[in-house]
């Protein structure tokens, strides 16, 4: 087994990694023995979330080193992944196979692991959450010993958004259905005021629809709208109320980035994992020098939420590189923060200063308390493990899980003592 200097910093550099150990392990039996013999450990995916989750006062473990393995049931319209495999990683494989996921986030470079632990999203009103796909995980708990849990088990709708908290993924078994094909377009310049009576509609007139502005005016900069290609072009684009004018050459969500990073728009349809996300796997993602927060509130606040963030809108321009509103299906996961509500995202690329940052974040979690906000697990934010409770109803019965599982807090960190008083 290989005990290496690991990353010192997650992908944002904003968090400078204290574990005193890192390990490398290429087997599960390697991962087994490093678990039962380390004091505290957590795993580190891709690094791409910007708190201290993936941290750890012990030994940090990536599984990257495990083999990659893709294994489809077709009959079964499964596929069991490795855990330390990204999306994108996993996308072609599954595509050669003639299947699809149906949904992925705005980049592919990200742990399948990692994303399904925190509740990672793409958008699409009838899309859920990556993590709902999970038909079945493996897990390696804190003495070493292996656990399969599957899709029907009483406590498996809490353990797979588990923050890490349970013990280490080492394999998970996704549902996957036939491979589709989607084309997107971006149209630019919707007047805000537009969202007042039609964000639903808005909202639905596409597979998956991303909402940008940069709070600097009062519209919306783009619209990505991505469209099964056997639908067509999104009707909205007919709908007199409809003033965005549909851009003439290929866009980056943040203003001044190249849009040679970004998947093919112009309605030239292709394959599901190279439309889906908004970047492309050989090139960084979003701005790269960024910081990230989310906030999830129930759908049916959409607009009330945009008028309250339309209040402080100077102060979040300020520090702004820009803001995407996504919508996400409801799941059953306990701690899924689209768990038991269709939800709407607020999502925040911040330029990368934490100091001038941090007073914003605070600052919207106050604008958008009355809607009982669920931040993204992994970006930050600022709300206290009381008001994190009062979201989630079934919290008591994850830490119940969560001491099953890893009694003695093994898996445990300041991140976990914060957000969830474990
Ligand atoms: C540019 C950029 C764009 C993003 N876009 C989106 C987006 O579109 N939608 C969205 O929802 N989020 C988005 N995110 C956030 C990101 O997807 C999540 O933070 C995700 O959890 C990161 O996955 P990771 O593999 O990097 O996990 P890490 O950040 O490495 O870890 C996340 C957590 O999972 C745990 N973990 C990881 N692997 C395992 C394992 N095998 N076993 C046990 N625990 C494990 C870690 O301990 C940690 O607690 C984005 C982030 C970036 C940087």
């Amino acid at each position: 087994m290989t005990t290496t200097a690991g990353p010192r910093t997650n992908w944002a550099g904003n968090i400078a990694f204290a574990a005193p150990d890192f390990y490398h392990p290429a087997s599960v039996g390697e991962l087994r023995l490093v678990v039962a013999r380390a004091r505290q450990v957590r795993v580190l995916g891709t690094g791409h979330s910007f708190n201290d989750m993936a941290d750890s006062p012990g030994a940090q473990v990536s599984l990257a080193g495990l083999p990659p393995e893709v294994e489809v049931d077709s009959a079964a319209s499964l596929v069991r992944v490795a855990a330390g495999l990204s999306y994108a990683g996993l996308a072609g494989r599954l595509d050669r196979h003639g299947f699809a996921l149906r949904n992925l986030a705005s980049l592919p470079h990200i742990s399948v692991a990692g994303s399904c632990a925190t509740g990672t999203h793409g958008s699409g009103r009838a899309n859920q959450s990556l993590s709902a796909a999970v038909a079945g995980l493996e897990l390696v708990t804190a003495e070493g010993d292996v656990v399969e849990l599957s899709r029907g088990d009483d406590t498996f709708p809490g353990a797979v958004v588990h923050l890490g908290a349970l013990g280490a993924v080492t394999r998970l078994i996704l549902e996957v259905v036939p491979s589709f094909e989607v084309s997107q377009r971006v149209y630019e310049g919707l007047p805000l005021d537009v969202l007042d009576d039609h964000f639903a509609a808005i909202m639905a007139s596409g597979y998956s629809v991303s909402m940008f502005t940069d709070w600097r005016a009062a519209r919306l900069t783009q619209l990505w709208i991505k469209s099964l290609a056997e639908d067509g072009p999104p009707a909205i684009a007919g709908e007199p109320w409809f003033a965005a004018s549909p851009a003439p050459s290929a866009r980056h969500p943040v203003p001044g980035m190249p849009p040679e990073t970004c998947t093919q728009q112009l309605g030239v349809p292709g394959p599901w994992f190279e439309r889906l996300p908004h970047f492309k796997p050989e090139f960084t993602p979003s701005a790269g020098d960024e910081l990230q927060t989310e906030y999830l509130l129930p759908a049916g606040q959409a607009v009330p939420a945009l008028h309250a963030l339309h209040q402080v809108s100077e102060r979040i321009a300020a520090v702004l590189r820009i803001c995407e509103i996504r919508m996400i299906a409801a799941d059953e996961l306990w701690l899924s923060p689209a768990g038991e509500q269709d939800s709407v995202a607020f999502h925040f690329t911040w330029l990368p200063d934490a100091a001038a940052v941090l007073p914003v974040v605070s600052l919207l979690e106050r604008q958008l308390a009355p809607f009982g906000p669920r931040p993204h697990w992994g970006k930050i934010f600022t709300t206290p493990a009381a008001e994190l409770a009062g979201r989630y109803h079934r919290l008591p019965d994850f830490l119940d899980l969560a001491r099953y599982y890893d009694p003695a807090g093994k898996f445990r960190n300041a991140y976990t003592a914060r957000c969830l008083g474990r």
